[in-house]
């Protein structure tokens, strides 16, 4: 067998939004082809029409772009093999099944939906599905009965006997006996394809060299390997990928937490990161501890073989860590428009210095939407208390608090510029003249600016980014409160 130029597809149905587990199917897709100098293909499955939901194609091509996912043929921009959207392939399909029909691979059944074997007691049996009973009709019987206009589907002649065995790149070889596969329907009385049938003409014609899916597609592959054999077309790899499980051990569903990219992307995380911890769920590079890969060093680095079967933990506290790689990374100009969109709306009209806010923030932060609450204390006015001034180590209470504000507000009102520097100057200036320890200067000027004993940042950094009016009003404030105290 000559070596096939490498080509995956990724298949969504547009069906609602994008979950960790398709993105997972493209990017791996999408990094097998690359990593072989191959192609990627989108294609659209859309002959489910109950599941249809609008908007929902535009969420596909906006995730993999955001992703960084290209791909080489698709709806939008065509391709040797089009259209690429399977309710625009219908015709096709059509040819295909009837030519199964002809070679005796394929037959059609007038019974109506839901019919299923039963035992004498009228119990489903465990096995086959449907009943096979209009496999027997004779073929000249069931051509008057299309021609007549009676519906139908087509079903596949599954063999009575012996077995099916493939392949699997990730699962190995797998075997069925093929008296235990239904005759599944591979066209719909309304002329649609089922996935079943249309994945394996379209994967063919497409030229699709390694077919990449959820291991949920693995019990069905039987008898899809049945269809490329009646057709006498090249079987492709296959390439299930593992089940991926919350840290429970369960399915990963809605009860672990959003699972959707663009609700990921809403909490904070940064598609990048979220793209590296998907990377992961189910793969590992071998022999290495590198854990931050850039999507070019994952295109060099993916091999199948590093595809493991055991199910993928999806963790949050691993995004988390991950997010917070990406962030202290940034580019700071990237980082700070990032801040700025999370802070504006919260400062509403009051100004403050965003060039030190990113700064404090940049170390900090584990995921975007975190920002609102952690600057709370700079976009109100909290409460203050007797307590807040409280601290052992440093000496210091409510009391040492007032006579240390008493003696540096002053001071600092009359800093020439609300620099860094001057702000430093002003207090080491003022600490030694008065005496007044480093601990207890910074620890009630934190305090006292923020209503919080702890802070993203120190007293000075608090004061800066507060500038120099609100930060002066915030001490005269503190100040009353504590004359009264
Ligand atoms: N349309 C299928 C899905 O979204 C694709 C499965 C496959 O990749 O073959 O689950």
């Amino acid at each position: 067998m000559t070596a096939k130029r490498i080509k995956t597809r990724f298949a969504p149905s547009p069906t609602g939004m994008m979950h960790i587990g398709n993105l997972r199917s493209a990017l791996y897709e999408y990094l097998i082809a690359r990593s072989g100098s191959g192609d990627f293909i989108l294609r659209i499955e859309d002959t489910d029409r109950e599941r249809y939901v609008e908007g929902a194609v535009d969420v596909i091509y906006r995730t993999l772009r955001t992703c960084g996912l290209d791909h080489d043929e698709g709806p939008d921009i065509g391709g040797p093999h089009g259209p690429y959207t399977q309710s625009e392939r219908l015709p096709l399909y059509g040819r295909y099944a009837r030519m199964l029909i002809e070679q005796g691979d394929a037959y059609p059944c007038f019974c109506p939906p839901g019919r299923v074997d039963r035992d004498e007691e009228g119990q489903e049996t465990e096995t086959f599905g449907y009943d096979r009973r209009c496999r027997g009709i004779a073929r000249e019987e069931a051509a008057g009965r299309m021609q007549a206009g009676e519906s139908y589907v087509i079903r596949q002649k599954m063999p009575l006997e012996g077995e099916t065995s493939f392949t699997d790149d990730v699962y190995g070889t797998i075997t069925v006996m093929n008296k235990e596969l239904e005759d599944q329907i591979l066209l719909k009385s309304d002329g649609y394809p089922t996935y079943n049938f249309a994945n394996v003409v379209d994967d063919h014609l497409m030229e699709v060299s390694h077919i990449v899916r959820g291991s949920e597609y693995l019990s069905s592959t039987p008898k899809y390997v049945l269809l490329y054999q009646a057709f006498g077309w090249e079987i492709p790899h296959f390439v299930h990928l593992p089940l991926i499980v919350g840290e429970d051990g369960k399915k990963l569903s809605k009860r672990h937490g959003s699972t959707g990219f663009d609700d990921l992307v809403e909490k904070g995380y940064l598609p990048r990161a979220i793209v590296n911890m998907i990377a992961f769920l189910g793969w590992a590079p071998g022999g290495e501890t590198q854990e931050i890969f850039s999507l070019k060093e994952l295109e060099e680095r993916f091999h199948i073989e590093g595809i493991n079967k055991a199910p993928a933990v999806f963790s949050y506290d691993k995004l988390n860590w991950m997010n917070e790689q990406y962030i202290r990374a940034l580019p700071f100009e990237d980082w700070k428009g990032m801040v700025a969109t999370e802070a504006l709306p919260a400062f509403g009209d009051q100004a403050f210095d965003l060039d030190m806010l990113a700064r404090v923030l940049q170390p900090r932060v584990t995921r975007l939407s975190d920002i609102p609450d952690m600057i709370r204390f700079l976009t109100e006015r909290l409460p203050l208390s007797a307590e807040l001034f409280y601290n052992k180590k440093a000496k210091l209470d409510a009391g040492r608090a007032k006579e240390v504000l008493e003696a540096v507000k002053p001071r600092l009102s009359a800093v020439p510029a609300w620099t860094e520097e001057a702000i430093l100057d002003v207090l080491e200036t003022a600490g030694s003249e008065l005496d007044i320890k480093k601990g207890q200067l910074m620890g009630a000027l934190r305090a006292g600016l923020a209503a919080q004993q702890v802070t993203p940042g120190g007293a000075i950094e608090t004061a800066i980014i507060l500038g120099r009016e609100e930060s002066l009003e915030r001490l005269e404030r503190t100040l009353e409160f504590l004359r009264e105290a």
